[in-house]
């Protein structure tokens, strides 16, 4: 194993930086392997063009006989392009994604060959997908599934395959997937923003949901990474001791990026432009060898697909790079995780971005309309919002020194939280026309139209207003953004519904005007809301006193963080909103609880592995080379040698205490997994792996990282931290 290891660093260290070519313009590249409308005018009937276009921005159906001149249009370019296949590609409940290519290629039944591809093919298709987790939806030997066509993402060409975004679903029609239940949540929040936008725009007709996510990773060198075989089995380093320097010293954070890393964010910015992925910044992260890309927003759909497709592209790029890419949330002990943020608005189709504020006191108002429901929902719903971004992974960093908290609250900043406390001491029922008049110049006109940066003070706020928009902090680096964006969309459709509700019966019932109405009803939401906003720079805060005063929840872990979304009132909200249904909803959960299960269990036994067939062995390795050493010191030096192999023995001794302390822990922590296989429920089994086997790998790594410090470094197996993080 150490000669893997010595290899590996032998490997990395001949490494030069890949030429990469620019090719001029990136806006010329823009789109080119998508079909887009461009080509869609290219390629299609007006009829044809007309319908899809519909049927992204309406939502109407396609029928037959325009999916098959649809299918024809997209085969006609795609084989324009080269491609041979064309996939359904789909998000199973994995958290990835997943494709069947199928070729063009066909015979006909008189023998000749041809391209084919039609309607039928386009709309729908079955892919044997059994084995995709389904949480008892489906079982695996009845009820099938079908993958359905998203017209609302458009197709595209990743290598020589024609990509065709589809949702996954039962046929009984639950979903199986991440995408429709972002599609129904993202039809949720049109209808409920739609119709409270009009309170201020009767021209309104549709609003949809913003996402710019900022994805953090890992680069690290491919060779050094394989050699790791927690890396390769888990995505993190299970042990490793701290290298002597690690981020203290701040160089790598917006510093010069490294031209190896360089080469690869060029191929990759080039490949995603193509795709029509629009990234536009990338820079150094805090740990060393991490950095983040983010795009510009775009509606929460497609930057759900985008964010998806660059994690595959990425991975694709960085090998042919010698790297391996780290997306997993904490790979590090000791130095920052990765996450992903998710900058989330809401806009109009009259491009109106309504967290945005305005220049006029009227657009203030619908402004602080959204701003002030936003926060009701998360209030409301913090333990559903918590739920939505808990991981295996994630576990390891939410609440790590820079990571946000498990905990949620909402920062605002001060300019915002003054301008809530005025209206907290808005009059009941009617107002005067001094108190009208004052609200609109001194309170509500007094909104800047440009927030200057409120937000720096907090930079692991889980849910941060950052001037138009709310950034969602928490998510990890992992994760589907569908997840998240599925349950924020939902819960704020909810507020928004309720909230249109109360204003009609002030309006209809109290005889009050349309804005006296949106005041008093907002009144009441900054009072009831309050407990969520927190204001402080965050440093030093004990969260789970903060938590226990403002009543917030506290689930510390993914067990017990996915306990909520079978609660009476989630299955009542997801059923009012048409998101999941109660079957839905709990077979979700139990696919997200296997996933916990699976995770932790795989840790375990990697971590067996490297005890046994690994640590141990090296570490009895050295003991025997001081034996040697001491035996011949004996030889030499007679009834004095012990004075003379102090050192030596010294070691050897401890070497021995840690070896037999690392033994104990691992064969407990295999006994508390044999345990933990034999509960009945999945429930009860995610608890026990997340209460009695986890807390082992924190023991059995400090032990390996003791040994690691006292074993000689020729023997040591695992690559070390400073070798994995400092190579360039
Ligand atoms: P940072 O948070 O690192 O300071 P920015 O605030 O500039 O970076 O932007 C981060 C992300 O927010 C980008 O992906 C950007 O496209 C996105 N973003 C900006 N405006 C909106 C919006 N209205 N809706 C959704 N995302 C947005
Ligand atoms: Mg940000």
């Amino acid at each position: 194993m150490s000669n893997t290891r010595f290899g590996a660093i032998a490997e990395s260290g001949k490494r030069t930086h890949r030429k990469v070519e620019e090719t001029g313009k990136r806006s010329q590249l823009f789109g080119q392997q998508v079909f887009n409308e461009e080509k869609m005018l290219q390629f299609l009937t007006k009829e044809a063009l007309e319908k899809v276009k519909s049927a992204i921005f309406q939502g109407t159906k396609i029928d037959r006989k325009i999916a098959d001149q649809v299918a024809e249009g997209m085969k006609a370019w795609a084989l324009s392009m080269g491609a041979t296949h064309y996939t359904h590609w789909f998000q199973p409940l994995t958290g990835s994604t997943a494709e069947k290519h199928d070729a063009f290629f066909d015979i006909l039944p008189d023998g000749r060959a041809m391209e084919k591809f039609g309607g039928a093919q386009l709309v729908q298709q079955e892919p044997d997908a059994s084995s995709f987790p389904s949480g008892g939806i489906r079982n695996t030997f009845e009820a099938r599934g079908y993958t359905a066509w998203d017209p609302t993402s458009p197709a595209f060409i990743y290598k020589t395959t024609l990509c065709i975004p589809t949702i996954f679903v039962a046929y009984t029609g639950e979903a199986l997937d991440n995408k429709a239940p972002l599609l129904r949540a993202l039809h949720a929040i049109d209808e409920a923003a739609t119709s409270v936008a009009q309170y201020f725009d009767k021209n309104v007709r549709k609003v949809h949901a913003t996402l710019g996510w900022e994805q953090e990773y890992f680069l690290i060198d491919k060779a050094l990474a394989k050699s790791r075989l927690d890396l390769v089995m888990t995505g993190r380093t299970l042990v490793g001791n701290a290298a002597a320097k690690g981020q203290q010293l701040d160089d790598h954070y917006f510093g010069v990026i490294p031209s190896r890393a360089l080469s690869f964010m060029s191929d990759l910015e080039k490949q995603c432009t193509k795709l029509g992925i629009p990234v536009k910044t990338r820079h150094n992260e805090v740990a060393p060898n991490q950095f983040e890309l983010a795009p510009v927003f775009e509606e929460a759909n497609l930057s759900v697909d985008h964010n998806l497709l660059l994690m595959d592209v990425m991975e694709e790029i960085a090998d042919q790079h010698e790297f391996t890419v780290l997306f997993h949330e904490k790979p590090f002990a000791g130095v920052n995780g990765s996450g992903k943020h998710n900058n989330w608005s809401l806009a109009t189709d009259t491009g109106v971005n309504l967290l945005s504020p305005g220049s006029t006191p009227m657009k203030n108002l619908q402004f602080l309309t959204f701003f002030v429901n936003t926060i009701k929902a998360v209030d409301t719903y913090e333990e559903l919002l918590r739920s939505s971004i808990a991981s295996a992974s994630n576990d390891y960093r939410l609440g790590a020194n820079e990571a946000p908290p498990a905990i949620l609250s909402i920062f605002i900043g001060k300019q915002l939280s003054d301008v809530l406390d005025e209206l907290e001491g808005v009059s009941q029922g009617k107002l005067s026309p001094q108190e009208k008049t004052e609200l609109k110049l001194n309170v509500v006109g007094k909104i800047p139209e440009i927030l200057l940066d409120n937000t720096d003070r907090n930079r692991t706020s889980p849910f941060a207003f950052t001037g138009n928009k709310f950034e969602m902090r928490g998510v990890g680096a992992k994760t589907n953004c569908a997840k998240p964006m599925t349950i924020l969309n939902t819960i704020v459709a909810k507020q928004l519904t309720d909230f249109k509700k109360e204003v009609d019966v002030l309006i209809d019932k109290k005889n009050l005007k349309k804005d006296e109405a949106v005041f008093n009803v907002l009144r009441e939401y900054i009072k009831t809301s309050k407990r969520i906003r927190f204001d402080g720079d965050g440093y030093g805060i004990e969260w789970q006193d903060e938590a226990r005063k403002r009543k917030l929840s506290n689930n510390k872990n993914t067990p017990e963080a996915l306990q909520v979304l079978t609660s009476k009132s989630s299955i009542a909200l997801f059923k009012e909103m048409d998101v999941l249904s109660e079957v839905e909803l709990k077979a979700h959960q139990e696919v997200e609880l296997d996933a916990y299960i699976l995770h932790v269990q795989i840790e375990g036994r990697v971590l067996s592995e490297m005890v046994y067939n690994h640590i141990i062995p090296a570490a009895v390795n050295y003991q025997n080379s001081l034996l040697t050493n001491v035996q011949g010191l004996k030889e030499i030096y007679g009834a004095v040698y012990n004075k003379v192999a102090e050192s030596q023995l010294n070691i050897l001794e401890q070497i021995g205490e840690h070896l037999a302390e690392i033994k104990k822990q691992t064969d407990e922590m295999t006994a508390a997994r044999r345990r933990a296989n034999g509960l009945s429920t999945i429930n009860k089994k995610a608890q026990a792996y997340c209460n009695d086997v986890r807390p082992y790998f924190e023991s059995i790594r400090e032990q390996s990282d003791k040994l690691e410090k006292l074993v000689s470094d020729e023997v040591w197996p695992f690559t070390k931290y400073r070798e994995l993080l400092f190579a360039k």
